[in-house]
This record gives C-alpha cells, structure tokens and sequence, in this order.
C-alpha cells in the first residue's frame, strides 16, 4: 500500500510543479506561420535562428505583437513608434481572453516546410543572421514507450487493484451468513472415548446418544423421542469440547464445532442466518453432531443484558437455534451438544423439552480420574521407571484435563532440556512446580529482605507443621518465584470437599503465621503479608456472612449479590445496616482471636523459629523433612512423600473454592 501512497504523492508533486510552469510567460514564445518569419526576415529583424530539424525558434532583434487566433501581426513592430510599441505599453491588452490571444514577444518559433526553403540559408547569410543548428533530439523509443504508457499502466493497476478490494469486500458480506462451523470429518484423527479419562458418569449419559447416532432406525422404529439437545457442563479444560469429539467419533458421525461468542459478529442479523446455515449442512449430512462451545454467550437469560449492547443481535440467534431444534423431525437424526460452564445463566427456554432437555455433567477430576487422564497423555511420552503417576495424581487435586495435559508436556519439555532419554520423576515435580508457582525469577534479594523473607515462610511453617489440623507441611522456599518472594507449601492429603471451622481457624493462623514471625523478630512489618491478609478477609468473611460459623451473625446468609442478571456487575444488597455492623464485628473478632493465638504459638516456639529460618536461608528451598528433623519432631506418618503441593499458603486456589467444592 505504502507504493501506492507514494506514486499518488509523485503525481501531486508533478501536478503542482506543471501548474508552476504554466503560469503566463512574459516573454513567451509566439508560434508564427513561416511567412510571418519570411516576413520578418525580410524586414531585417531577425537576429538568430535555431534549427532543430524542421522546428525553428529564433530571436527577433524588435519585439512583435502577434494575434496568435487571426495569425496577423497586430502592430508591425518595425514600423511602429517606440511609444506604440505594444511591447512596452501592455495596457494594450485589455482583457484575459485577449491577453491569450494577443501575445508580445522578440522569441518566435515556427516550421520549416518539409520540401525544405533552398532560400532561405543564402538570405539569413547575407543577413548575417546567428544560425544554430542542433542535432534532432533522438527520443529512445523506450521513453516514448514509458511515456505513453505509464500513465495507463498506473491507472489500470490502480483500478485492478480497487476493484479486487472491493470484490473481497463484497464477497466478505456475502459469505457472512454462511457458518463457520468447523467440520472434523472422519479423515481426521479420530477422538473416541479412549482418549477421554475421568469421567466416565459422562461417558455413560452420552452412550444412548451415540447408539441412537449408529442406528436410527432402531429407535425411530419404536417412536422413542432421542432428545436432540444435550448440555454439557462443566468447569472450563475440563474435556468438553473433548468429550463432544470423542461422542462423533464413538458414533463415527461428522462433527461440526462453533463456538458461541463466533456467531455474534458485526452485522445484525447474521448470527440467525449462520445458525441456519449450520443446521442445513447438518441436516444434509445425516447423523451428525453439532457442537456449540460456550453456549451462554448467546444463551444468556433474555432480558436480562440491560447494561450490553448486543442483545438484539444474542436474541436473534437464540431464537434462530430455538427454531431450527423445535423443527427437528424423527428423520432428522442431529444431536446438539452445547458446552458452558455455568447451565444457571442459561435462558429457560434453552432448556424445555426438545431442546437442550438433558445435561451431562463433566466435573474437576478426583484423583483417580487424574490418574487416568495422566495416563492418557503420557502415551508417546517416554516415561523412566520412577515415574509415579498416582503420585502425580495425589498432588494435582484441583487440576483439570487440560491442565494435566500441559503438565505431561512441560514435563516432557524439561526432559528434553535436560537431554534425558526417558521423562523421570523429577521433571514431573519440577514441571508441577513451575506451573503451580510459577517460574523461577533470577531476582537477588538484599540479605536483609532475604532474612525477612526467611523469617516470614518459617512462620508459616512453624504454625503449620504445630496445627495438627494444618494441611501437612510439604516444602518451605526462598526462592523468588512467579509474584512471591517465597513459598509454604502444604499438601492435603486427600481432595477436600468439606471443610470443617477448625480446619478453617487453623488455615487462617497459618496465614497469619509469616505477620506475626516478622513482628516478634524484626519488631516492625513489612508489606509481604498482603496476599495472606486477602485470603485471611476472604476466608473469615465467608466465614461469618455464608457458612454461619459465627455466632453473633447466625445462620442466615448475609451475603450481598453480585447479579449476573444485572450485568454482574450491580450488587444487589441484601444486608441490612444494622447487620454489616455485626458481620464487621464478628469478623474482627474472629479475626483478633487468632492473631492472639499465632502471637502465642510463635513466641513460645520462638527458638524453632530461628532454626528454621537459618536453614532456610542456608538451603533456600527445604522439605518438610528435614524441617521436621532439625527440629527434632516425629516425622508426620502422613506427610506424603511426593515433593508437591497445592494449598500453598501464597498461592492459594481461589478460595470460593471452598463453597463450590462441596458435594
Ligand atoms: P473444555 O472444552 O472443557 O474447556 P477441552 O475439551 O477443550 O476442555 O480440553 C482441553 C484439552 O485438555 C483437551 O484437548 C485434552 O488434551 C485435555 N483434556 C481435558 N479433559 C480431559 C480428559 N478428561 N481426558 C483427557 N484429556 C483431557
Ligand atoms: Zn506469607
């Protein structure tokens, strides 16, 4: 495009420069027929001549003044006074018209005729006329070419170019309605339920659809109504999109994919015709599957987007999808699969009967679930004999398909680093590491902020490894990693769906631990506490306003809502004045108590503190072992012995967690 902008700007410049040029000369060339010259030579005014084949320009000795439309000489200059000398009185020209036609000049130039004037040479001679002869410019033929040429040839490519453009343009506004529905046919590599682990309740709810996909006739036969729609929930990476793949692939029926927000897009009126257009080449197809990913950003509760733009639009192609699963005849043997991972935003009318009247659910996997999941995608992976999946398993609770899978290939990334034939336990650890806490930071720490650091992660291990409610210690490190400048690692024994108020105490006084260690020893507080003091407010508020742990509040739920229906972003208060006073009060409460209790656990441990923090800062990264050695306890029976973790205290898994979890 630039080349473009900079031949336009060569023909503006060509264009002001010639404009320039073309401004009326005062002494221009006047164009005289030949017998004019004859005419002036033979008045003896003519002072030198050019010859450049048959063109002649010369020199008048007196100026002339020549009417350039009758061809006559006005006023001949040889006769003429000096004071009527049209050359030196131009208010003789009156007006611009005149001025054009009535031109005063001493340059001429006229033509020679081609039979050539035997004369004419013998007359300028005895004259004593200059006489220049120039050789006739020879124009190449190549610039004559260009010349004549390059215009166009800029034009035409100009005009190609434009038309092309606006071709593509047209043919975008035509195709828009057409879907862009991904078709993964059988040619590709086929998904079946083999290469979906973990959820095997999901498995079993979409079996009857793929033997209704196999054979149709069995069940048409029978007048049995197949449902159509069929919801997938569950948590984003948790193998939906998978699962729905493998369901094609199980039946061995085309499987086309769109995902919702891509038939919301510019134009109005276009997502209604993608989904048309997506059920006709279904519809075409025979058995197939169509599957919808992220259902709900155009599924939402209608009415409900009073603060987003596009409702109109959403509405639309929900209504469009609504039509096109009401008209699915018998003989139309298409299954619908939509994934989202909240089913309670959905409008109600997604979900009638003959529509998307039935839901499979697809939750984080358990640990054994990720155990097989593991062991779906180490297949190709060259594992070393200590790789120890169910370990793996035991450390990952919270973790999802797809963050598995990620996990196998960071492992495997590492291995190849480190030039290992085989992938080995320690890649898997470390690979676990760097995406729970996030990669290594070269960052040099003063060795005053590296003992504050020490003393703050020994704190946290302290009143872990002495709460025998505490999560087991797993690894305690200095190392700066990700946002943290340190880690306490624990490591639940077990996924946790429940969570009991001293477990939650306990958690909060482990939290409070690294505050309360840089204060009894330094004596003044830093701002490394910031994410503990966050997950201490987020958890205690829980506490008080959802799960009824405090007795001042009681047990109604006081918390206020955040309304999707409003936009998510509108709190709807539920609480009253009096209350939030109360709830602050109990939290503060709660709260005070246990910053009481760590001060205590901490002061009275303080001798331990210091040894922990000096091994710390020896080490950099320490196991709980070897904390649980130098400190002379028993080593905890349950300790699992894999070096990972989850329930770090810095970087602590969403704790909503702890309501969503429950069973
Ligand atoms: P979702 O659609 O739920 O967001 P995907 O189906 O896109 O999740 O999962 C992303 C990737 O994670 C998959 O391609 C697969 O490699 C892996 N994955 C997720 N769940 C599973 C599972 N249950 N079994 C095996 N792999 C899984
Ligand atoms: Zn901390």
């Amino acid at each position: 495009m630039n080349l473009w902008w900079l031949v336009a700007l060569a023909i503006l410049i060509w264009n002001v420069v010639s404009l320039i040029n073309a401004r009326p000369n005062t002494n221009p060339v006047i164009g005289i027929p030949y017998s004019t010259f004859l005419q002036q030579l033979d008045q003896q005014n003519v002072e030198k001549v050019s010859f450049e084949g048959n063109a002649v320009t010369g020199q008048l000795k007196q100026a002339i003044t020549f009417d350039t439309s009758s061809n006559e000489l006005v006023t001949p200059s040889s006769s003429a006074s000096p004071s009527a000398s049209p050359s030196a009185s131009p208010t003789l020209l009156p007006g611009q018209n005149e001025a054009n036609r009535i031109q005063t000049s001493d340059r001429f130039s006229t033509r020679l005729p081609d039979f050539g004037d035997p004369a004419l040479l013998p007359e300028l001679k005895r004259q004593n006329v200059q006489i220049v002869v120039n050789a006739q410019q020879a124009t190449s033929p190549f610039i004559v070419l260009l010349e004549n040429i390059l215009p166009w040839a800029l034009f035409i490519g100009l005009f190609i170019l434009l038309s092309r453009r606006a071709g593509a343009a047209q043919q975008g506004i035509f195709s828009f309605g057409k879907s862009r529905a991904k078709l993964y046919d059988a040619a590709q590599k086929r998904i079946t339920f083999e290469d979906v682990a973990g959820v095997d309740e999901a498995k079993a709810d979409l079996q009857d659809i793929i033997d209704y996909l196999r054979e149709p006739q069995r069940y048409q036969k029978l007048g049995g109504r197949v449902p159509h729609g069929v919801l997938v929930v569950g948590p984003p990476g948790t193998g939906k999109t998978l699962l729905a793949r493998a369901t094609a692939g199980e039946a061995n029926v085309p499987f086309y994919s769109i995902s919702g927000p891509e038939f919301v897009e510019v134009l109005v009126g276009i997502g209604a015709s993608r989904v048309r257009d997506l059920f006709e080449t279904a519809k075409k197809q025979g058995p197939s599957i169509i599957f919808i990913d992220e259902i709900d950003a155009i599924g939402r509760r209608r009415n409900a987007g009073i603060m987003t733009g596009s409702n109109e639009e959403r509405e639309q192609t929900l209504n469009q999808i609504l039509v096109e699963m009401d008209g699915f005849q018998s003989e139309h043997t298409v299954v619908v699969l939509a994934a989202t991972n909240r089913a309670d935003v959905l409008d109600p009318a997604l979900l009638r009967p003959g529509r998307f009247d039935r839901q499979v659910s697809v939750d984080r996997p358990d640990r054994s679930g990720r155990e097989a999941i593991l062991k779906v995608h180490i297949k190709g992976v060259p594992l070393a004999s200590d790789v120890d999946l169910s370990a793996i398993a035991r450390a990952t609770p919270g973790m999802v398909g797809a963050d598995l899978a990620n996990l196998v290939n960071e492992a495997a990334l590492l291995g190849a680093r480190r030039s290992l034939n085989a992938v080995n336990q320690e890649c898997f650890w470390d690979a676990l590491e760097k995406i729970q806490l996030g990669a290594e930071r070269p960052l040099v720490l003063s060795e005053e902020d590296r003992r504050i650091v020490a003393y703050h992660e020994g704190g946290h291990a302290l009143v872990a490894l002495l709460s025998p409610d505490a999560d087991p210690l797993n690894r305690v490190t200095i190392v700066p990693r990700g946002h943290a400048l340190g880690v306490t690692l624990q490591l639940p024994i077990d996924d946790r769906y429940n969570y009991s108020k001293s477990y939650l105490l306990t958690r909060i006084a482990v939290a409070l631990g690294g505050r309360v260690a840089e204060e009894e020893v330094f004596g003044d507080i830093t701002t490394g506490a910031e994410n503990d003091l966050e997950m201490v407010t987020h958890v205690v508020r829980q506490m008080v306003t959802r799960w009824g742990m405090s007795p001042e509040v009681g047990l109604l739920v006081q918390e206020d809502r955040h309304d999707e229906d409003l936009g998510g972003f509108l709190t709807r208060r539920e609480t009253s004045e009096y209350m939030a006073k109360t709830i602050d009060e109990a939290m503060q409460k709660i709260t005070d108590e246990r910053l009481r209790h760590t001060r205590k656990l901490i002061a009275d441990n303080l001798d331990k503190l210091h040894r922990i923090a000096s091994l710390l800062l020896e080490h950099e990264s320490v196991d709980a072992d070897a904390i649980r050695r130098e400190l002379g306890l028993a080593p905890a029976d349950q300790t699992p012995e894999v070096p990972a973790r989850v329930a770090s205290v810095e970087h602590e898994p969403a704790p909503v967690a702890f309501s969503r979890q429950e069973p």
